[in-house]
């Protein structure tokens, strides 16, 4: 679905300089090599306008954390689009099982819904970030918009757990250019992930983990999913099979789990 809407986005955005070369080419008094030099220069404003956006990782709209040192035997686990039940129990259930501590990007309207998991995760030690108030498209939004979606969201996880958030990811990783501005407004520090497994697409238990397991590096960030944007009750159940074998495997290949704050502060002494 993400790929289909940025691989859309970009085909409309490269089809539409197509038309504006040609624009150029018939009205311009400019020479050939002018006109070929102003084509480029688009193409080239319209790529890293595109990158920037849609590329998670990339510090055109600001710098963001995204994975932690590469020597570090540690990895994160991230989960977003809870609290989502009975999904997020299950997922604490077995976080408590294995004694792991992991981060939580909560969707502020489904911390309206179900405050009792988000005030659980708090209580049991996990981290707890801000991820939007209802999943939207924020490249599309204004700022005061993109501003109201993280103090909102801010507000229903201090009301539920007393818990300030000190992170806060972007629905799908998309930003535009007041996405990190707003987010440090609100005294969160942006940030993304290193490794997606895309386990909202249900493509089964086994194959989460063997997605996960394949591309866990030093300092991985790993992007998973107990519920699926503002849908309650989204059917979470295969990232709940997969999650004791990706603990477990993780540790056999000799890591150690970190929340994103714990991961951050050891990229910091690098
Ligand atoms: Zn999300």
């Amino acid at each position: 679905m993400k790929l289909k809407i940025i691989f859309a986005v970009t085909i409309l955005a490269l089809a539409a300089a197509g038309p504006a070369a040609g624009l150029i080419a018939a009205f311009s008094t400019l020479g050939p090599a002018r006109i070929a030099a102003c084509v480029a220069g688009m193409l080239a404003l319209e790529a890293l306008i595109l990158t920037g956006i849609f590329e998670r990782r990339a510090p055109v709209f600001g710098r963001i954390f995204w994975r932690g040192p590469a020597g570090l035997r540690a990895v994160s686990l991230t989960f977003d689009d809870g609290p989502n039940e009975p999904y997020t129990s299950r997922v604490l259930d077995i976080l408590k099982e294995f004694d792991v501590r992991a981060t939580f990007f909560l969707i502020g309207q489904n911390v309206e819904a179900f405050p009792d998991a988000a005030r659980r995760a708090a209580a049991e030690g996990h981290e707890l970030g801000n991820h939007g108030w209802d999943h939207g498209v924020l490249p599309l939004e204004t700022p005061a918009r993109i501003r109201d979606q993280i103090v909102r969201t801010n507000d229903a996880i201090m009301n539920a757990t007393g818990a300030r958030p000190v992170l806060f990811r972007a629905s799908h990783g998309w930003r535009n250019p007041w996405v990190n501005g707003a987010a440090k407004g609100a005294g969160c520090r942006p940030v993304a992930w290193t490794l997606g497994v895309w386990d909202t697409d249900r493509p089964g238990a086994r194959e989460i983990v063997r997605r996960t397991l394949r591309g866990l590096g030093g300092g991985s960030v790993i992007l998973l999913h107990d519920g699926r944007g503002t849908e309650h009750g989204a059917d979470s159940s295969q990232l709940v099979e997969a999650l004791p074998e990706i603990i477990e495997g993780a540790r056999a290949a000799g890591y150690h789990f970190l929340t994103l704050s714990e991961m951050a502060k050891e990229a910091g002494r690098k």
